[in-house]
C-alpha cells in the first residue's frame, strides 16, 4: 500500500510539476531574450511573452483539471464544485462544494461519470490509471482521518456510492461498512465496542453480499431474524455484541456457500468489487426503468463516491436523518425532517423503526409522544440549522440534506435541491422571490409548469366521503380511487386493460417503479415521509399514503384485514393523500381552492408573457371555470358537441337525412334557437374577452342513427320508409371518415348548414350585446384545405352576418372570420389562405394526424410502444413534433402574415396544453394557444417560461 501510494502521490505531483515548469522554463526564456535587446521594446516583448505563457500555463492546468477522473475532497479543500455535476454527479458536485465551503464533510473522492461509460467499455474493468488514482486519493483520505485502510488496529472504513448527474433515489447500488474483515473487526471494536464493531460487520457482508456478489438479500434476513428470535429481541439494536459474532459467522458461511468462495477479506479487493458493482447498477432493471420513465439519457453514466465512514450507529449520542429545508409537502418556511438514533442511514428508509421528528414543526400524529433532535442532541441541532440555513442561502433552493452525529459531532452526507409536490414548489419559489433569495423570473422558471396539474386536480370532498377505515402518513397529496391490487406486476397488468388501481404494500421498493407509475395511488404499511414510496409517489405527482400501521397486508390470500375488516384484491378504496386517510368505496371529488402562493405566482406569469391563453371551452360552465383560471377567451368552442345533447340529435338527424330541402329547413329552424341559446351563455361568461366559435367540424357519420330504433325514428319524424332512409345512409358511407366528408366541406355541400350556425352566432352577439355584455364573436371555418373553400365560406358568412346587422340597425356586432390550418395543404398555402381569414389557429390534432400519416383514433395501438423504445421522444399528440409538424406551422405562420401582418394566430390543438409545445409556439410568434380549462395555468405559466428564456437568450446574445 505505501510504496504504491507513493509511486501513485508521485505521478500526480509530475502532472502539476511538468505544467509549472513549462510555464517557468518558458517565462525566463522570455526574460533572458528581453534583456538583450532595446530594452523598451523588449520589456514590451517579454511582457507579451508573459502572457502568453501564462496563458499556457492555464490552459495546461486546465487541461490537467479535463483530464482528471478522481476528485478528492476533505479537510476544506476539494478538486471539484457544484457546477460539475455533469462530471461527478449530484452527490459528488455537492460533496465538493460543502467541503469547499467548510462544511464538515466527511473525506473522500468521486470518480467520474466518465469512468462509467470506460468501465462498461473494457467489460467491467477499471482503467489502470484510474485505479492509480483512486490509491492516491485514498491515501489521502487515511491522512486526514489519521486511519489507515486495511489496518487492523486503526481501520479506515469507506462507504462506496453512486451518484448520476440527476437524481435516481434508491435505483442504484450502494456498499456501506468497506473495509472490514475478520481482523479490522477487532480494531473497530478497540475504537467503539464489540457490538458496534460486529453490527457493522454484519451490515457490511450484507450489503457486499447482495450488491456485489449476488447472494440473495432475504437470505441474510431470515439468519437475522432468527437471531432476534432466539435472543427474544424485536428490534437489530437489543441484539448483543456476542449475538452478532454469531450472525457474522453465519453470514460468513452463507456467502462461501453461496458463492462457493470465501468472503474477500482483502479490503482492496472488497474496494475494486464495490466500485465495479456500483459501475455496473448504472445498468441494473430498475435503473434502466427509471432513466425511461424520467426522460435520463443512458449514456450520462453514474459518478462512485468514496467516502471515510462516519458512524450514526456507535451509541446513544449517535444518530442518522434526513431533513428538508422547508416542508416538501407544503412548502411552509419550516425545517422539516427526521432522525434514528443509533442507526446508520439505511434504516430510516426502510421502516425498520419510526422515525423521530428533528424538532417540533416535524411533528405528526404518529410521532406526537417522539422526543426530538432539537431536545435530545441540542448542540448538534444548533450546528445542523446553521447549515442548513447556509446551505439554503448558498444553492438558492430548498435543500434535501443527510446527516449523521457521531459521538455529538454533526457530519454532513448529502446535499441537493429537495423534491417536492407542485403545492410545495410554488409557495417555495414565491415566498424565495418575496425573500429576495431569487428573482421573480427565477420563481417562475422553478415550478415545473407540468407538476401544475397535480395541484388543479380535485381532492376528496371531505363532506360526502365514504367511511375513512385507516390512517396513515399524508405523504403526497390528492385524491385516488381504485380497485386495490398487491403487486406491482397485477399494477402494471391491469391499469394496460384500463382499470384504475391502487397499489397496497406493506412498502415499496425500487423495483415497484413501473407499478407504482401505473397506479392512481399508492398505499404502505410501513415507512416514513421520507420512505421510497413517500418520495417518489410525490415526485411522480401521485397520492400516497404510507405507514398506515393499521393494515395487515396477506399477500398470498391477496386481501389485507383493518382491525376487523377484510378488503379483498378488486375492492375499491380511496386515499386522501393529504389527510392520510383510507376510505373504504369511491370517493367523490372537489376541485382544490388555489393558495395566495399560486395566485402571486400567476400574477407574475402575466406580467412577463407575451403570448396570450384561451380556452377549449364549448358549455358556459366550462367557460366560467377556465376565465376562474385566467382565460383570456375562447381559441376553441366546438358545435359539435351542443348537437349532441338531448332533444337536438332527432333535428340533426333530420337536417343531414332530409332530401326535401323544406325538410331541411324546418331542422334548421328547430336547432338556431337551440344553438342561439348556447352561444348567449357563453358570450355572457366571456363577456369582454374574444371568443371563436367554429362550425360544424367532424365527419357526417358520427350523427348518422344506427340502431333500428333510431332509424325508424327519422323515418317516421321525415315521412319517409325506412329502406329509403337505410339507402340515403348507404349512401353517406365513408371508408377513411377523417379525410372524407366533414369540415368546411359539409358547408359546401350544405351550406344551410353554417348559414344557420352563422346566423346564431351573429344573433346571440346582437342579443347579449343589447345587455350590455361586450361581445367579441368570431368565427372559424375547419378542415380547409385550398383557398377557394374559404373564400366561398367567407363569402356565405359575411352576407348572413350583413343580413343579422340589418335586421338589428344600429348593432355594432360584426364577427371577425378566419379559419383553422389543420391540413398540411393549408399550411402549404398559407399566403393565398390568409387573403381570406382575419386569423388562423392551428388545429394541430388533424395537422399531426394528416401530416404524420398517424390515425388519432387508432394510433394507440403501436404508438405507445414508438416511445417506449425510444423510437419517438413523445407521443407527437402530446408535445408538438417540433422537426416535423413544428415547421409546418413556422412555415404557415411566414406565409400568413406575409401577405397579412396584421393576421391574428393561434393554436388550439391538444398542444396548446403541453408546456413544451407552448414553449415552441411562443418562439414562432403565435399570439395566443388555446387549452381545455384545468390546463390554462400551466401554459400561462409555461408561456411566462418562454418569455423569460427568450430575454435571457437576448441578454447573453
Ligand atoms: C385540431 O384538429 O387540432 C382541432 C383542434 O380540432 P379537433 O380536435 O376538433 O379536430
Ligand atoms: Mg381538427
Amino acid at each position: 500500500m505505501t510504496a504504491r501510494k507513493a509511486t501513485t502521490q508521485k505521478s500526480a505531483k509530475t502532472t502539476k510539476k511538468t505544467v509549472k515548469k513549462a510555464a517557468k522554463k518558458a517565462t525566463k526564456k522570455a526574460a533572458k531574450k528581453a534583456q538583450a535587446k532595446a530594452p523598451k521594446k523588449a520589456a514590451k516583448k517579454a511582457a507579451a511573452k508573459k502572457t502568453a505563457a501564462k496563458k499556457a500555463s492555464k490552459a495546461a492546468a486546465a487541461k490537467a483539471a479535463s483530464q482528471r477522473r478522481v476528485f478528492f475532497f476533505g479537510g476544506g479543500k476539494a478538486d471539484g464544485h457544484a457546477a460539475m455535476k455533469e462530471t461527478l454527479g449530484g452527490k459528488g458536485a455537492n460533496l465538493a462544494e460543502m467541503t469547499s465551503l467548510g462544511i464538515p464533510v466527511p473525506p473522500g473522492f468521486t470518480i467520474s461519470t466518465d469512468v462509467c461509460a470506460d468501465f462498461n467499455r473494457r467489460g467491467q474493468k477499471l482503467p489502470p490509471d484510474v485505479k492509480a488514482d483512486v490509491l492516491t486519493a485514498l491515501a489521502n483520505v487515511e491522512q486526514l482521518m489519521d486511519l489507515r485502510f486495511g489496518d487492523a488496529e486503526r481501520p479506515l472504513l469507506v462507504s462506496i456510492r453512486s451518484g448520476a448527474r440527476a437524481s435516481m433515489p434508491g435505483m442504484m447500488d450502494t456498499v456501506l461498512n468497506l473495509g472490514l474483515n475478520n481482523d479490522t473487526v477487532h480494531g473497530l471494536a478497540k475504537l467503539a465496542d464489540e457490538r458496534f464493531a460486529f453490527d457493522s460487520y454484519r451490515r457490511f457482508i450484507q450489503m457486499y453480499g447482495d450488491v456485489v456478489l449476488g447472494v440473495p438479500h432475504d437470505r441474510f434476513e431470515h439468519r437475522l431474524d432468527a437471531a432476534k428470535e432466539s435472543a427474544g429481541v424485536e428490534l437489530d439494536v437489543d441484539l448483543t455484541g456476542a449475538d452478532l459474532r454469531r450472525v457474522v459467522k453465519d453470514y460468513l458461511e452463507i456467502v462461501e456457500e453461496a458463492t462457493r468462495a470465501p468472503f474477500p477479506q482483502d479490503p482492496q479487493e472488497q474496494l475494486w468489487g464495490a466500485i465495479g458493482a456500483v459501475f455496473g447498477s448504472w445498468e441494473n432493471q430498475r435503473a434502466i426503468a427509471y432513466r425511461r420513465l424520467n426522460d435520463i439519457p443512458d449514456e450520462w453514466g453514474t459518478a462512485v463516491n468514496v467516502q471515510s465512514m462516519v458512524f450514526g450507529n456507535m451509541g446513544d449520542n449517535c444518530a442518522t436523518g434526513v431533513a428538508f429545508t422547508r416542508n416538501p409537502s407544503t412548502g411552509e418556511r419550516n425545517f422539516y425532517g427526521e432522525y434514528l438514533k443509533n442507526a446508520q442511514g439505511e434504516d430510516v428508509v426502510a421502516g425498520i423503526r419510526t422515525p423521530q421528528p428533528i424538532n417540533e414543526s416535524s411533528r405528526a400524529e404518529d410521532t406526537k409522544d417522539l422526543p426530538t433532535l432539537e431536545a435530545e442532541m441540542p448542540k448538534a441541532y444548533k450546528e445542523l440549522v446553521k447549515i442548513y440555513k447556509r446551505l439554503e442561502k448558498h444553492y438558492r433552493d430548498m435543500q434535501d440534506i443527510e446527516f449523521t452525529i457521531q459521538d455529538g459531532t454533526l457530519w454532513m452526507l448529502q446535499t441537493r435541491a429537495g423534491k417536492r409536490t407542485s403545492a410545495a414548489a410554488v409557495r417555495i419559489a414565491v415566498d424565495m422571490a418575496r425573500e429576495k433569495l431569487i428573482t421573480r423570473e427565477e420563481a417562475i422558471q422553478r415550478v415545473d409548469a407540468n407538476s401544475l396539474d397535480q395541484l388543479l386536480h380535485p381532492t376528496v370532498d371531505p363532506e360526502n366521503a365514504p367511511p375513512v377505515v385507516a390512517r396513515g402518513l399524508p405523504a403526497s397529496p390528492g385524491a385516488a380511487v381504485g380497485e386495490v391490487v398487491f403487486s406491482a406486476e397485477e399494477a402494471e397488468a391491469r391499469a394496460k386493460g384500463g382499470a384504475r388501481v391502487i397499489l397496497v404494500r406493506t412498502e415499496t421498493s425500487p423495483e415497484d417503479i413501473m407499478g407504482m407509475h401505473a397506479s392512481e395511488g399508492i398505499l404502505t404499511a410501513k415507512g416514513g415521509m421520507t420512505s421510497h414510496a413517500a418520495v417518489v409517489a410525490r415526485g411522480m405527482g401521485k397520492c400516497c399514503v404510507a405507514g398506515c400501521g393499521s393494515l395487515a397486508i396477506n399477500y398470498d390470500q391477496g386481501s389485507m384485514r383493518i382491525g376487523d375488516l377484510v378488503v379483498n384484491a378488486g375492492d375499491v378504496i380511496s386515499l386522501n393523500g393529504s389527510t392520510g386517510e383510507v376510505m373504504l368505496g369511491a370517493a367523490p371529488t372537489v376541485t382544490p381552492e388555489l393558495g395566495g402562493a399560486f395566485s402571486e405566482l400567476m400574477k407574475w406569469t402575466d406580467k412577463v408573457r407575451t403570448l396570450r391563453v384561451r380556452t377549449n371551452a364549448d358549455t358556459p360552465h366550462d367557460a366560467e371555470v377556465a376565465r376562474g383560471f385566467g382565460a383570456e377567451g375562447i381559441g376553441l368552442c366546438r358545435t359539435e358537441h351542443m348537437f349532441f345533447e338531448p332533444g337536438r340529435i332527432l333535428a340533426v338527424r333530420q337536417m343531414i337525412l332530409a332530401v326535401d330541402p323544406r325538410n331541411r329547413d324546418r331542422a334548421l329552424d328547430k336547432l338556431l334557437p337551440m344553438q342561439r341559446g348556447d352561444f348567449e351563455g357563453i358570450f355572457r361568461a366571456m363577456d369582454g374577452l374574444p371568443v371563436t366559435v367554429r362550425l360544424l367540424d367532424p365527419p357526417l357519420h358520427e350523427f348518422l342513427p344506427q340502431t333500428e330504433e333510431d332509424i325508424q325514428e327519422v323515418a317516421d319524424s321525415l315521412n319517409r320508409s325506412l329502406g329509403d332512409i337505410r339507402h340515403t345512409l348507404e349512401g353517406l358511407h365513408e371508408f377513411n371518415p377523417m379525410l372524407g366528408h366533414r369540415g368546411c366541406r359539409l358547408g359546401i355541400t350544405f351550406p344551410d348548414i353554417y348559414a344557420m350556425q352563422v346566423r346564431a352566432i351573429t344573433e346571440a352577439a346582437v342579443n347579449v350585446a343589447k345587455e350590455g355584455i361586450r361581445v367579441k364573436p368570431e368565427i372559424m371555418i375547419p378542415l380547409v384545405a385550398h383557398e377557394n373553400e374559404l373564400e366561398r365560406l367567407r363569402k356565405l358568412s359575411e352576407g348572413v352576418i350583413a343580413d343579422v346587422r340589418r335586421e338589428n340597425p344600429g348593432t355594432r356586432v360584426k364577427p371577425s372570420i378566419g379559419t383553422m390550418i389543420e391540413v398540411p395543404r393549408a399550411a402549404l398555402t398559407a399566403d393565398r389562405i390568409a387573403h381570406h381569414a382575419d386569423f388562423f389557429s392551428f388545429g394541430t390534432n388533424d395537422l399531426t394526424q394528416m401530416a404524420y400519416a398517424l390515425s388519432r383514433d387508432d394510433a394507440g395501438n403501436f404508438l405507445p410502444d414508438y416511445v417506449e423504445e425510444g423510437l419517438l421522444e413523445a407521443d407527437p399528440f402530446v408535445s408538438i413534433d417540433v422537426d416535423g409538424i413544428g415547421q409546418l406551422v413556422r412555415f404557415g405562420v411566414e406565409r400568413g402574415r406575409q401577405t397579412r401582418p396584421d393576421l391574428k394566430l393561434g393554436v388550439c390543438g391538444e398542444h396548446g396544453g403541453d408546456p413544451a409545445s407552448v414553449r415552441f409556439f411562443a418562439e414562432v410568434g403565435l399570439d395566443y394557444v388555446s387549452c381545455s380549462p384545468y390546463r390554462v395555468p400551466l401554459a400561462r405559466l409555461a408561456a411566462a417560461q418562454a418569455a423569460v428564456a427568450a430575454s435571457e437568450k437576448e441578454e447573453s446574445a
